[in-house]
């Protein structure tokens, strides 16, 4: 950060605040300090029968490499809201019946995962404006050497161990650099 983003001074400094104790980007003209916390991507696992949705990425980083609907909570959404939203957007998919079913914590980055189970309603998807393809994949069919992200790379680990038990329980871990 470098301009105070309630006065638009540039006078900031990193400084312990007073009964804090972590540093903390502190205005000295409005004296605002500036917390900075994780932020949550919230997506889904869509199912239809025994596939699974995948979007082709559109956008930088990991062009052209393949990811679950996925992405930044927004403010005034729930965490579901925020996953059926991006289903929407980057897959044109409608979704019931979701489930939380992986909570991973990247610490490294700052961010925490929560990914849902959740079921098609139709075959009416279609690549939104950050995908350059969205498809449905069987288990034999999944390209694990294309997969955009570790993070989604787990959380399909994970769906296919359960899958073989019929057991979803909800899976809590986090990766580190
Ligand atoms: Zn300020």
């Amino acid at each position: 950060m470098n301009y105070c983003s309630h006065c638009g001074s540039a006078q900031l400094i990193l400084t312990v605040p007073e009964g804090d104790t972590i540093p903390r980007c502190v205005c000295s003209e409005c004296h605002t300090i500036h917390y900075q916390n994780p932020k949550i991507v919230t997506g889904c696992l869509p199912e239809w029968e025994d596939k699974i949705l995948l979007c082709k990425r559109a956008i930088e980083p990991r062009y052209g490499l393949w990811t679950l609907p996925a992405g930044f909570m927004e403010n005034n959404e729930t965490v579901s809201q925020g996953a059926v939203r991006e289903s929407w957007e980057e897959a044109r998919a409608n979704l019931e019946q979701l489930s939380l079913y992986v909570m991973i914590s990247l610490p490294y980055i700052s961010q925490v995962y929560m990914m849902f189970r959740a079921q098609l309603c139709d075959l009416t998807f279609a690549p939104g404006p950050e995908s350059l393809e969205v498809r449905l994949f069987t288990q034999d069919e999944i390209p694990w050497e294309k997969i955009a992200f570790p993070v989604i790379q787990r959380t399909l680990t994970y769906y296919f161990q359960d899958r073989a038990t019929g057991q979803f329980p909800l899976h809590v871990s986090e990766i580190n650099r």
